[in-house]
């Protein structure tokens, strides 16, 4: 058996879950056009719950205590069933509530920051968490800005102060498709990460998903700024949209966190693939197969995607010099070190998220790395035991919340109705 820090899924959409294998192979616009946003707008309060807790209990088979799920959907009603099945299956939750202020489905920046006030008030800082849950909540909310094309100026700039007025992250898609940033620099003549700095809205509490085509000087500013990525290279090779540079943000000392993305650009939620899966996206994109190592792909699931769920700087960062402008990147001495030990590390008095995978069967032994066999061998099928603050939610693979294959029946017949309701064809 390995022992590991609770697995942090940096970047997920659990509606998706009733959305997989619908829009397969197809480019980032036409797959949000064509498919997901239309079914997405068609979901119930009820069917976001169902998705929502399938896709929790796929992350708690696959070793996740702590997901961030980036939610856009309509109403109040959904973004708490959302909440409510992180309750239910007892995972952590970073929710980040999805905005948008341009084009369709664009609100007004007022309803906006009513809505994230609704959000703060009730799910932030746990009202609701049951007693046995101990010192503190399991839900934690964040701003999600959709992507920089879809935001303006003034409301990125407005929620933002807001955010950090709340001391609570944004989580924002950048970079993820070349056309999504002509779509920027058409309007502004700006690319995504240096709209964001020249915006003020570029920070240790910023959560930078995908990243995929970012030039050397964005590089630099992400690092100055000390945001972090989250690498979803799954979902990345699935809409065939590139390979993000985690190898030179590494050596810039940028924490990089690992993100599955939502199932319908993956279309699982199982984080040790995608550790392997990012570890020879690198290898293949640079030709060096030094790029990223085992122990780097740990270090994304666990150290650094802790940092999404306490919302910014706290702990270790490794530093480095800009190739590029030589920006000397030291590591910052810590603003918070008086905050009790964060989640992602093994270590007395931090909170007992654990994650045991079962090495021992023909896929793993035998075991001479175990780093190696974790990030090139085991998958999501090998997680044995899950706890999230010293609470078993995965018994030696028996989920314990909840019945599974009674939530599985009630999944089949939501997602059927869904499908009609959209107009959806299955192929
Ligand atoms: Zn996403």
């Amino acid at each position: 058996m390995a022992v590991l820090p609770g697995l942090v899924n940096g970047h997920t959409h659990l509606s998706q879950t009733f959305l997989r294998g619908l829009a397969d192979d197809r480019p980032l616009l036409r797959w949000l056009k064509e498919v997901i946003w239309p079914v997405q707008s068609a979901m119930t309060p009820h069917d976001l719950y169902l998705a929502a807790k399938l896709g929790l209990v796929e992350n708690l088979r696959c070793g996740v205590t702590t997901v961030v799920q980036h939610h856009k959907l309509p109403g109040r009603d959904h973004v708490a069933a959302a909440a409510q099945a992180a309750v239910d299956v007892g995972l952590r939750m970073l929710l980040a509530r999805g905005w948008l202020d341009q084009g369709p489905s664009g609100e007004p920046l007022d309803h906006i920051l009513a809505e994230m006030a609704w959000l703060h008030e009730t799910w932030h800082a746990a009202p609701l968490a049951p007693q046995s849950w101990g010192e503190g909540s399991r839900i934690r909310i964040a701003f999600g800005p959709l992507a920089p094309w879809r935001c303006s100026d003034d409301a990125m700039r407005e929620t933002v102060a807001l955010a950090r007025a709340w001391g609570v992250p944004t989580h924002i898609h950048v970079a993820e498709a070349q056309d999504e940033i002509d779509l920027l620099l058409a309007r502004c003549g700006k690319r995504h990460i240096e709209w964001l700095a020249d915006l003020d809205c570029l920070g240790p509490d910023t959560q930078l998903v995908h990243a995929v085509h970012v030039t050397d000087a964005e590089l630099d500013l992400i690092a100055a700024a000390d945001a972090t990525v989250v690498y979803c290279p799954t979902s990345n090779m699935y809409l065939a949209s590139g390979a993000a540079p985690v190898w030179q943000m590494r050596r810039l000392g940028i924490p990089v966190a690992l993100g599955a993305d939502g199932s319908g650009s993956n279309n699982s939620q199982d984080l040790l693939e995608c550790a392997k899966i990012g570890a020879l996206l690198a290898k293949h994109a640079t030709g060096d197969a030094q790029a990223l190592l085992p122990a780097d792909l740990l270090r994304m699931m666990t150290l650094d995607g802790a940092r999404l769920w306490h919302g910014g700087a706290r702990g270790q960062r490794s530093g480095g010099r800009s190739q590029e402008t030589g920006v000397n990147i030291s590591p910052q001495p810590s603003a918070i070190s008086h905050l009790p030990p964060a989640i992602g590390q093994l270590r007395v008095g931090a909170p007992a998220d654990l994650t045991i995978v079962d090495l021992d069967n023909a896929r793993c032994q035998p075991v001479h790395s175990a780093a190696s066999a974790l990030v090139y061998n085991a998958s999501g099928a090998d997680v044995h035991t899950v706890i999230v603050d010293g609470q078993i939610l995965l018994d030696a693979g028996r989920v314990t919340m909840l019945d599974e294959a009674a939530l599985l029946a009630d999944c089949r017949v939501a997602a059927e109705q869904l499908m009609r309701r959209a107009g959806i064809k299955k192929n």
